[in-house]
């Protein structure tokens, strides 16, 4: 028989992302509309390990839905990392009478759910929540919308200044071992050429086609790098090398980097997140545990924690194809 959960606690853990508010924000408010008591837990992990948890209320969230970040605030603990780190962190979610833990994250975050779940029988619900989309069993995390448009609107910024001087630029953008932020974006900003690290096209292919493109007439090129690219070379190496074969351009490297995390979240991922925030709730009330709420073809659905950490497969296929036919 399944216990019936009175009490949620909420962290949001490991890199922030945009709509991470909006999650904790839905998830305060469904506890109200249940009548349950809501508690928010700061920096994550570290925070429960700490005992640095207080009772929230609807008014408590109000105004966070349009702020990037997270007011929760986000941390790595190393010590959840240890059994006794997690005692710590169990004791103080019984000295709050909390009996129902959500965990908004990345698949690290997640992992540590499942631990406490699996050594106390805690009850644990996790919430995709990294710009990198890259967790199995949900099309889309909260934060990743959001990022792609911060990466285009800085591509096309620096497709000003690479058209008005011939240059050439290497842009790498986040999502480690994904290529979702790499690829979406680069077509949406029109780049020449995308380096992802699920296709790896080789440098020698990349310099062949940059002078076709050069040939058919183009005087600017943008180049896409994903940071897990598996070229074999880092972006400024990478840039070298063009620079070394492909004459009569000039080119520059660009690292977004954290300007890609930040930033009011799009109306998709506050939407997003507003919906498995509820998933959340609703999912421990009805006695789940173990399980990420995600969204498959716009349905909200429950995963097994376990098939979430399991390696996304990609289908990038079709993508690729049209990235190479547009950018012609
Ligand atoms: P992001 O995708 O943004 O990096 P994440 O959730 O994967 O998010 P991590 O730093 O990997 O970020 O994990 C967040 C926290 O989860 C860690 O700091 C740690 O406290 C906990 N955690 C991660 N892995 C484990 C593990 N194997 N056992 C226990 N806890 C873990």
């Amino acid at each position: 028989m399944t216990r019936k959960v009175k009490n949620i606690g909420v962290l949001t853990s490991g890199g922030d992302a945009p709509g991470m508010n909006a999650a904790i924000r839905s998830v305060v408010r469904s506890c109200t509309y249940y009548n349950l008591q809501c508690f928010g837990i700061h920096k994550g992990y570290e925070g429960l390990i700490e005992g640095d948890i207080r009772e929230l209320n609807a008014r408590s969230v109000r105004n966070i839905i349009n702020k990037g970040g997270t007011f929760l605030k986000s941390a790595r603990s190393q010590e959840f990392r240890t059994p006794e780190g997690r005692k710590k962190a169990y004791d103080n979610l019984v000295k709050y009478g909390i009996d129902g833990l959500v965990v908004i994250g990345g698949d690290g975050s997640f992992t540590g759910a499942l631990k406490l779940s699996e050594e106390y029988g805690f009850p644990v619900v996790g919430i995709p929540g990294t710009i990198d989309n890259d967790i199995n069993g949900t099309d889309y995390t909260i934060g990743y919308d959001t990022a792609l448009n911060t990466v285009v609107d800085a591509i096309d910024k620096i497709r000003d200044t690479a058209s008005s001087h011939n240059r050439l630029f290497l842009i790498e953008v986040m999502g480690r071992d994904a290529g979702d932020i790499a690829l979406n974006a680069g077509i949406g900003a029109g780049a020449e050429e995308i380096l992802i690290p699920e296709e790896d096209m080789g440098v020698d292919r990349l310099i062949e086609s940059l002078k076709r493109s050069k040939k058919s007439g183009k005087t600017s090129s943008i180049i896409v790098v994903a940071e897990g690219d598996k070229s074999g070379k880092n972006i400024f190496e990478l840039g070298e090398y063009v620079e070394e074969h492909l004459k009569g351009y000039e080119v520059r490297v660009s690292v977004l980097g954290h300007i890609q995390r930040g930033g009011a979240p799009s109306c998709y991922d506050r939407v997003l997140a507003s919906k498995l925030g509820v998933g959340a709730v609703e999912a421990l009330l009805a006695g789940k545990t173990e399980v990420m709420i995600g969204v498959v073809h716009k349905n909200i659905t429950e995963v097994p924690l376990r098939t979430a950490l399991e390696k996304k497969k990609y289908k990038h296929d079709k993508l690729i194809k049209v990235a190479d036919i547009t950018s012609i």
